[in-house]
């Protein structure tokens, strides 16, 4: 019984003790491993913080080379497209160039398959001429030219009244040619000889540089060259102008104002412009004459239908103009002789 209460009371004490062990195993256990734990779990913890600012410093290094890439390449896109906008102003440019270029070739083309300088062939010229005056119109034909801005061509007679020379200064002062119509207009007296006409010459020649300080070498002649009142031969006449170094001009239009009954100025005025875009030079001859007062009412209307007309120009003769002469100088007078 003892031995049975002896076993039992060991068997009992070592329970107790096994529970008592376990007891602080468990205590242990339940102390230490939290513990533990939290370290590790402390540890982790921390590590984990240092790797995530590592990577926050490399994540600002990264933004921070990423934003001056980005910086850099705007720039680089600002500088394309400034080149390419400059690339486009040139293009443009060259191409408008091209066009240009183009038509100015098209123009060269153009203008080489017309004749030769159409310009000169296609102008007419018309040359307003005046005989015998100063006269009592001489200022109001002038005024019709100043209007429409027209210079005509005077041959004058050796008129002394102070009028006269007044509208002679005038005729010059507004840039119109002063020709030579012989002092008198006396045929008789200017057709006598040679002698008697190059005095004649040279008298009214002398009056005009008198009164205007003009030498004229402008002349027509008295009922024109191709005049039959006269016993000399008319190429007499002409070696004289040759001489002193004078162009006589006469007319391929005659406005017939110079006729018996005055002329209304209607016909003048077709007499005047008839078949002037027909010829490339056209002399007009009109008079200055107290008699002939219808010449100034045309004039206008003259004027008008001349300046309406395609490429015809209104001038004053000078020692260039295109010749228009009746009886034309002799080729060579000394062989003639
Ligand atoms: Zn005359």
């Amino acid at each position: 019984m003892d031995q049975e209460k002896q076993a039992t009371s060991a068997e009992r004490q070592k329970r107790v003790q096994r529970l008592k062990k376990m007891i602080i195993l468990s205590i242990v256990i339940g102390i230490l491993v939290p513990w533990v734990a939290c370290a590790i779990l402390f540890a982790f913890v921390f590590g984990m913080h240092q790797q995530w600012k590592d990577a926050n410093r490399h994540l600002d290094a990264l933004t921070q080379t990423v934003d001056e890439q980005g910086k850099k390449l705007e720039e680089l896109s600002r500088i394309l497209q400034e080149e390419f906008s400059n690339r486009q102003k040139l293009q443009d440019e060259t191409e408008k160039r091209l066009e240009l270029l183009e038509a100015a070739e098209a123009k060269e083309e153009e203008q080489a398959l017309l004749p030769e300088e159409p310009k000169a062939d296609n102008r007419h010229k018309v040359y307003l001429t005046f005989d015998d005056g100063p006269s009592i119109y001489t200022n109001e034909i002038l005024d019709i030219l100043k209007k429409y801005d027209v210079k005509a061509t005077f041959f004058v007679l050796g008129k002394e009244s102070e009028e006269a020379q007044q509208a002679m200064k005038r005729i010059v002062e507004e840039g119109h040619s002063l020709g030579m119509h012989s002092y008198t207009h006396e045929y008789d007296k200017i057709y006598a000889s040679k002698e008697a006409f190059g005095n004649d010459v040279e008298r009214i020649r002398d009056y005009l540089f008198q009164v205007t300080g003009v030498e004229s070498h402008l002349y027509r002649f008295p009922g024109g060259s191709s005049n039959t009142v006269t016993n000399v031969d008319v190429h007499e006449f002409i070696e004289y102008l040759k001489e002193s170094d004078t162009v006589y001009f006469d007319w391929n239009v005659s406005s017939g104002d110079a006729a018996q009954v005055s002329l209304s100025a209607e016909t003048i005025l077709r007499n005047a412009t008839a078949g002037i875009e027909t010829r490339p030079t056209s002399v007009i001859l009109f008079h200055d004459m107290a008699s002939r007062r219808t010449t100034v009412d045309a004039l206008p209307m003259v004027i008008e239908k001349l300046l309406a007309m395609d490429n015809v120009e209104i001038l004053p003769i000078t020692e260039d103009t295109e010749l228009i002469q009746h009886v034309k100088p002799r080729e060579n007078p000394q062989r003639q002789k």
